[in-house]
């Protein structure tokens, strides 16, 4: 009876849900420290892009001091839309802030796909394009990028038909952290099809397509606070679009999609921004550090990276058994088993001693 009743039900789900798969995510801390029997506090979790040093402790104190989590958050976020158009130097009526910028992926994809709709992807990149691609019922047509990842703009151009309404750019990319030029997205933008630049790392870079939004109708730029914020857990991004898009993205968001907390987080680090940055610029220059002596040492060879991660070739060994001597040591980096980064592993940047463990760690791998 009851294997009826679900059977019955699955034919009622939408065919293009069906088979979905599901996005692969983050492994909590407990649960990694349970697997290699090293305490949570000491585990070296270079995995997520997070940021090392946490937060601005102006959040934590807000957060503990905070009355009012009993009343339901404001829809249009008055309290942050001010610091926010200070920050992004773009005005309000061009922001939306969203739980993540994961949400406002998800938004713009929601906005302009019917059914069976084309989004193009220029992989290797973000995993959640393709997945809410598919959850809001789109087709992900895929454009590899080069070599050196560079994004193939006459592929994405060719690739374009009148199904075809999304191309997503990460700039700076993750996984390979670099980042794409101003001249190259806007010859995706004369398409006329809509271009979301992904700037979850422009802290890092300091490059971005923000200040042109006001002028191209199909141009949208995503920021995120997770990373040079330290936010991941309270989830807070924000969209620049234009004025109209903007208008239709507030309409069909959840009203309460940004919480209290995350206002509240996004307020203070905003009030903060000094002490974040210098956090931002100890990672710049970890980056740099983290890179030198990896390379030095010849087990891993680095890509470029204008990001809080570097993605190494392996140069000796195998990146799967690499990975798994390091989870053995409670040190924790980002393994793909996708082949355009066969053999290749992504490691954020931590603080100089998590360098110092990796390094040590890898001094006496032999290989193999
Ligand atoms: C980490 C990451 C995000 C996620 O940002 P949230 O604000 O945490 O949702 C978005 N885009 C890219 C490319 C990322 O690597």
């Amino acid at each position: 009876m009851t294997r009826y009743a679900a059977r019955g039900v699955e034919r009622l789900i939408r065919g293009s849900l069906a088979g979905i798969e599901p996005y692969e995510p983050i492994v909590p801390l407990e649960v990694l420290s349970e697997r290699c029997g090293v305490p949570v506090d000491k585990l070296i979790k270079l995995d997520g892009n997070e940021n090392p040093y946490g937060c601005s402790p102006r959040v934590r104190r807000a957060l503990a001091n905070y009355h009012f989590y009993h009343i339901y958050p404001d829809p249009l976020h008055r309290e942050i839309i001010g610091p926010l158009e200070e920050y992004a130097g773009v005005s309000r009526e061009h922001i939306v802030a969203g739980s993540g910028s994961d949400e406002l992926i998800d938004l713009v994809l929601r906005l302009f796909l019917e059914p069976g709709d084309k989004v193009i992807n220029c992989v290797p990149t973000f995993g959640m394009y393709p997945f809410s691609t598919s959850v809001c019922g789109g087709r992900t047509v895929t454009v590899p990028r080069s070599d050196t990842y560079e994004v193939d703009i006459k592929g994405v151009k060719s690739a374009i038909d009148k199904r075809t309404k999304v191309i997503f750019i990460a700039s700076p990319n993750n996984p390979s952290g670099n980042a794409t030029s101003q001249s190259n997205i806007l010859k995706l933008v004369e398409t006329g099809v809509v271009v979301v630049v992904d700037e979850a790392y422009y802290e890092f870079c300091g490059q971005t397509v923000a200040p042109l939004v006001p002028k191209y109708s199909n141009l949208v730029v995503l920021r995120s606070f997770s990373k040079w914020a330290g936010l991941g857990g309270l989830r807070a991004g924000y969209g620049i679009f234009s004025a109209n898009i903007a208008e239709l993205i507030r309409r069909i968001k959840m009203p309460y999609n940004v919480n209290a907390a995350a206002m509240i987080a996004v307020k203070e680090s905003l009030a903060d921004e000094d002490y974040l940055q210098t956090k931002v610029k100890a990672i710049v220059a970890e980056r740099k550090r983290l890179s030198d002596k990896l390379k030095k040492q010849g087990v891993l060879s680095p890509l470029p990276s204008q990001a809080n991660f570097i993605l190494f070739r392996v140069v000796k060994g195998n990146a799967w058994k690499i990975k798994q001597e390091l989870d053995s040591k409670g040190i924790f980096v980002r393994y793909f088993a996708t082949p355009s980064l066969k053999n290749m592993l992504r490691i954020s940047v931590g603080k100089p001693e998590h360098t110092d463990a990796l390094i040590e760690a890898l001094a006496n791998y032999k290989g193999g």
